[in-house]
């Protein structure tokens, strides 16, 4: 019984903090955040965990940033900005997908289009200053 509770305990948890976020963070990240909460958290049960949610689709996966997988508590569609330099990831929440693009993907796939990534890549405004 303890440890159901447990587990769901820890779920939750990883769940929630996906969520608060705006970092787009990637496993370690998530695991240091709740590791001095959580003390018997292992980095597996984030890793396991983050599959499971992205299955579910209950969070999504932005690909890798240098080498590691980040991850996103918002499924609602927006645009993203990738700094290659110091791997910040920003929601543009000015920009949307336009209509038109996704009727020519449409076109071009020949079949129905339910969702599309856009995401930009470049040098974010504080790494351009340095
Ligand atoms: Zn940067
Ligand atoms: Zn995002």
């Amino acid at each position: 019984m303890e440890q159901t509770v447990k587990r769901f305990r820890k779920r939750d948890a990883i769940l929630t903090c996906l969520r608060q976020t705006v970092v787009h963070p990637s496993a370690d990240w998530v695991f240091a955040q709740l590791k001095p909460e959580i003390p018997d958290l292992s980095l597996g049960t984030v890793y396991r965990n983050l599959a499971l949610f992205k299955e579910q689709g209950l969070i999504m996966s932005l690909g890798t940033v240098n080498g590691v997988e980040r991850f996103d508590g918002n499924t609602a569609p927006h645009v993203h900005f990738i700094c290659t330099e110091c791997g910040k990831v920003d929601d543009l929440h000015t920009i949307s997908v336009p209509e038109e693009l996704k009727n020519t993907a449409a076109q071009s796939c020949g079949g129905r289009i339910d969702g599309c990534q856009l995401l930009f890549t470049g040098i974010c405004a504080e790494c351009a200053n340095k």
